[in-house]
């Protein structure tokens, strides 16, 4: 079996060929093509491929994908991985299409949120770019047990989602920075070739990163577990009901917002994760609340708002002591999820919620009985008052 040592040992470098066979590399298919690795992210397997060639990541790509100039690593190559790309590198390794569009973010599309855009516009994914400067910000996160344990370290999907605070697996807090030099982790930079992933600037290895363990009954690692599960399903279950995960997804980045504008009664912070510190206040506007705040904030909040959203009777209690009227929770809202409904018509003070089905049913029953189908007979025939 070929691996990376054993190519390293025949010193085959393939940037060194070219000149001669440059056109013909370009045509053709990558030499070794691995398999992506559980959960694995395009950028990493694509860096895992280049250094199974010998070639920097760089120029391998430039080599088999010359119509690029470079410019594919200046870009958030996981994001920007358009349908062109896809098929691109479809056609260099034999894979489907299916399993190269899977290591995108993209693929979270219709599962985290509706859209996945390939800017910075995702509210749950971690910009690499930090809005309108062109600045790289800490983006990719690791788990150093996982890297320790690999058998050969690769990036996970999911360590650029905001709710991936800590590994659910070694309990321990996620890193997006070099714990020897404090530089931001980042997967197109390195030091030199090899030994990846490191530190761009001082060659840290972050396999040897100490990991900062969490206490195992922490409620924190259980909300990342019930995320993860509602996304991969693609569904969650509320008061007995299933629902489209991304349509969770919303409410639990606009319950983000609540916090950030100081609601926080009733608000279930772990201790012992922030020490004396609190959750910032901020009025930043334009900028999502999770953004502004460090890996541990990150933690907690999901933490809190995982627990709220366990059961109806704990949101609206939430609701109404931080006294969150309808007025505030429609606003910067575009529309209520229905299964949020029943909540919105509890702070709401309507008495009762029927789903669309029931409404039409009944919609369709006065019609047929010659009744005029408006708010006030339908109210009617439900038994209920007509709300002011
Ligand atoms: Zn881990
Ligand atoms: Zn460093």
């Amino acid at each position: 079996m070929q691996t990376a040592d054993n190519i390293a040992s025949d010193k085959i470098f393939a940037y060194k060929i070219r000149g001669v066979a440059k056109r013909s590399i370009a045509e053709s298919k990558f030499r070794i093509r691995p398999l992506p690795l559980e959960d694995e992210l395009l950028s990493s397997w694509l860096v895992r491929t280049a250094y199974m060639h010998h070639s920097d990541p760089a120029t391998f790509l430039n080599l088999y994908l010359p119509e690029y100039d470079y410019r594919l690593w200046d870009t958030d190559l996981d994001l920007y991985c358009y349908d062109i790309l896809t098929a691109k590198l479809a056609d260099k390794t034999g894979f489907i299409k299916e399993r190269i569009y899977g290591m995108t973010l993209k693929s979270y599309e219709s599962y985290l949120a509706e859209k996945i855009y390939s800017n910075n516009r995702n509210k749950f994914i971690i910009p690499i770019y930090r809005r309108q400067r062109n600045v790289r910000q800490f983006a990719q996160r690791v788990c150093p047990v996982c890297l320790k344990e690999d058998k050969e370290a690769y990036l996970r999907k999911k360590w650029r989602l905001f709710f991936s605070t800590a590994c659910i697996k070694h309990k321990c807090f996620l890193i997006d920075s070099c714990p020897s030099c404090g530089t931001p982790f980042a997967v197109n930079k390195r030091l030199y070739d090899g030994n990846f992933p490191h530190c761009r600037k001082c060659g840290f290895s972050f396999k040897t990163a100490e990991p900062e363990f969490i206490n195992e009954n922490s409620y924190g690692l259980k909300a990342i577990q019930k995320l993860y599960d509602i996304l991969n399903k693609g569904t969650f279950e509320f008061e007995s009901r299933f629902y489209y995960s991304f349509l969770f997804f919303d409410m639990l980045n606009h319950f983000t917002k609540f916090i950030k504008w100081g609601y926080r009664k009733n608000l279930p912070i772990e201790e012992n994760i922030l020490g004396a510190e609190d959750l910032p206040a901020s009025n930043a506007q334009g900028i999502s609340y999770v953004t502004e705040l460090g890996i541990k904030e990150q933690y907690v909040i999901f933490s809190a708002l995982m627990r709220l959203s366990e059961s109806k009777e704990s949101m609206v209690r939430f609701l109404s002591v931080n006294k969150i009227t309808v007025k505030k929770l429609s606003r910067s809202m575009d529309y209520i999820p229905f299964w949020f409904s029943d909540i919105y018509d509890t702070i709401n003070k309507t008495k009762y919620s029927y789903n669309i089905i029931e409404t039409r049913n009944a919609l369709l029953y006065l019609q047929k009985n010659g009744i005029t189908p408006n708010i006030k007979n339908l109210y009617k025939i439900y038994g209920m008052g007509v709300s002011k």
